[in-house]
């Protein structure tokens, strides 16, 4: 048994050029702003000498994440850290009030820990099916200062992501609840790349009601959509709204990014209430919880489509048949991706890192297959969390 000894949580900042906030307080582009963003990474040691480490890419942005993290990290102390079920397990009782977010990144450095133990790589150990992730360019959302401000700004950076060789384009847009100016802009962007690309959008729940929703749905069927994501305020979290969505359209709905735990997703399916699960190793139990939704997925014939970009996204989707991109989030003109900066290697999540092939890479070092600056990180701490203190 490799005893877990020690656990630590190191949150940073970093600072993003070129964005400013939308009235939600999203990440958007913006000319000349810049951005203090939080992040964490949780590391955790076995007496034997193994050690896992994780930077989580989109959720540490969240401050009420790390809480959640923090109150699960003391009960990690003296478990065997190979056995990744029987943690998420506990972890999982002892959140249930809360979705279970915070044993996420636990899992992932979990996981991380027993592939650098063994040697392999987590896509190796959860058995491969795939070498390359043919990816999708993931905007951030839209603007009103004149970078992503406008239905022509938008075309013209499909283009660019169509001409770099990105098989797929999704619309993040303005959020600002107008189903019609959100459907002029998904309608403007079809007519630009013609059908040379995939096509999706996220209004990211931001429509007001199931009849805007309805509304962007039929110009989604017009753009002929791959999936329709998120359309509209209940969160994401209504089966029965989009089961009669669903209908009165012919595009693919997208639901589940919302929907916590694995149990919950499975009313989903049930109620016909959406095409695609959702499932992010950062929100749905770290890399357990995520292949315990792709299988769940497979189970009823459906695919289950990866929210956001990391390495831990890229191991998952490396071993799932039944999923079909990448989503290389969030990009935007002219700017580098907002993540943390942290890799020491060659790892980019960057718009040019994409292949000829229109894929990305899955990471074929032990573990995650990742080094993490620590000069970096240790030079931008906020806080530092260990346990035994
Ligand atoms: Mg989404």
């Amino acid at each position: 048994m490799s005893r877990i000894s020690r656990v630590e949580l190191h949150e940073f900042t970093y600072v993003v050029e070129g964005f400013g906030r939308d009235h939600h307080g999203a990440l958007c582009p913006h000319p000349t702003g810049q951005q203090t963003v939080p992040a964490f990474c949780i590391v955790i040691e076995t007496a034997d000498g193994h050690r896992g480490e994780y930077v989580p890419g989109h959720s540490g942005k969240n401050p009420a994440i790390v809480p959640q993290v923090a109150a699960l990290a003391p009960r990690l102390i003296g478990r065997d850290a190979f056995a990744r079920e029987g943690i998420w397990h506990a972890l999982r009782w002892s959140q249930r009030h809360l979705g279970a977010i915070g044993l996420s990144a636990i899992d992932v450095c979990l996981w991380d820990l027993a592939g650098k133990a063994s040697g392999q790589s987590i896509a190796r150990m959860l058995g491969g099916y795939r070498e390359r992730l043919p990816t999708y360019a993931s905007t951030t959302h839209a603007d009103r200062v004149g970078v992503l401000s406008s239905k022509e700004a938008f075309a013209a950076f499909a283009q660019q992501c169509r001409d770099l060789g990105y098989p797929g384009f999704k619309i993040h847009g303005w959020g600002e609840g107008d189903p019609r100016e959100e459907a002029a802009n998904l309608l403007h962007v079809r007519r630009a790349i013609g059908d040379s690309m995939a096509l999706m959008i996220d209004p990211a729940c931001t429509l007001a009601s199931w009849a805007d929703a309805l509304h962007l749905g039929h110009a989604c069927d017009d753009a002929r959509c791959f999936w329709y994501e998120d359309p509209f305020a209940d969160m994401g979290t209504a089966p029965t709204a989009h089961r009669r969505l669903r209908e009165k359209l012919r595009t693919p709905l997208l639901l589940t990014e919302h929907v916590r735990t694995l149990e919950a997703k499975v009313a989903w399916v049930q109620e016909g209430a959406t095409d695609f699960l959702r499932a992010d190793p950062e929100y749905d139990g770290g890399i357990t919880g995520t292949m315990k939704t792709a299988h769940l997925a497979e189970a009823f014939g459906i695919d289950v489509e990866l929210h956001g970009a990391g390495p831990a996204q890229r191991h998952c989707m490396a071993a799932i048949r039944n999923t079909n991109f990448y989503e290389l989030s969030l990009l935007a003109p002219g700017r580098r991706n907002p993540i943390p900066p942290v890799f020491a290697c060659d790892y980019s999540e960057e718009i040019d890192a994409i292949g000829a092939d229109g894929c990305f890479p899955v990471p074929s070092g032990p573990g995650l297959g990742v080094t993490y600056d620590w000069d970096r990180i240790r030079a931008a701490s906020v806080a530092v969390r260990r346990w035994p203190a």
